[in-house]
């Protein structure tokens, strides 16, 4: 609970938060057009041309980065709420993230659960949710390993079970899990788990974390079933 209320407060914050992302495009953005100016006015050795290029390239990934983990939060909060069927979206987030962890040596295993009861919510957003979680999962594997998700119905709940066996986090950081731009990484953006948050939030989930530095981490996401 007092995790939660911190987080609401956190999101307070976070009011002014559209404008802090326009502004945080911005700066590739300007980048990304100061470069194509220099190149289209001077004719700049081979090597020279190839670096400038290199850097657009990097600069229209961090602003890709940006968008991919925020722009389904900014769609309005109140987005439908449907009857979704936890193991159909599962499997189509699953389709959309091999490809991501095949590439980086991630074997993804999936353990269905029987008779799955349906959740409410938004399936992009819900798709989001997971997405953010998952990604963080497999950069927390550089070298590769198992991602484990896993469904599973117990009384009044579905739980949702994702983990790896990355690299971990300390308790410090399990508990600012959530907050906007809490990053451990080079080039994060410390936005994705504050939008899976606010999306569980709104689904009436609970997000559980359970973690251990160079062992791993278990993200369970809960969520309270209808009956149909
Ligand atoms: P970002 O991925 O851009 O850093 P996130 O909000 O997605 O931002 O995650 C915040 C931080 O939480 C990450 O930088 C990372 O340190 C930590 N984290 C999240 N998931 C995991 C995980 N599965 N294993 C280890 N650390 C994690
Ligand atoms: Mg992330």
């Amino acid at each position: 609970l007092y995790n939660s209320l911190m987080r609401h407060e956190k999101m307070e914050t976070v009011s002014h938060f559209a404008a802090a992302v326009s502004h945080e495009l911005r700066n590739p953005l300007q980048s990304v057009k100061g470069f194509v100016q220099l190149l289209q006015v001077y004719e700049y050795p081979r090597a020279k041309q190839l670096e400038f290029q290199q850097t657009i390239l990097d600069e229209i990934k961090a602003a890709e980065e940006l968008i991919d983990d925020y722009l389904i939060y900014a769609k309005p909060v109140y987005g439908e709420m449907k009857h979704l069927e936890v193991e159909a979206e599962l499997s189509h987030v699953i389709k959309i993230m091999s490809p991501y962890a095949n590439a980086r040596n991630v074997e993804l295993l999936v353990k269905r659960g029987n008779s799955l009861s349906p959740i409410l919510g938004d399936s992009q957003k819900f798709h989001q949710a997971l997405v953010n979680i998952i990604r963080n999962s497999v950069e927390a594997m550089p070298d590769g390993g198992k991602l484990e998700i896993e469904l599973e119905t117990s009384g009044s709940s579905i739980c949702v079970h994702i983990q790896d066996e990355g690299v971990g986090m300390t308790k410090e950081q399990v508990n600012r899990l959530g907050e906007p731009y809490f990053s451990n990484k080079s080039k994060g953006t410390g936005l994705g788990l504050m939008v899976t948050y606010s999306i569980v939030d709104q689904m009436s989930g609970e997000i559980s974390v359970q973690s251990e530095l160079g062992k791993g981490t278990r993200f369970t996401l809960e969520f309270p079933k209808l009956t149909k």
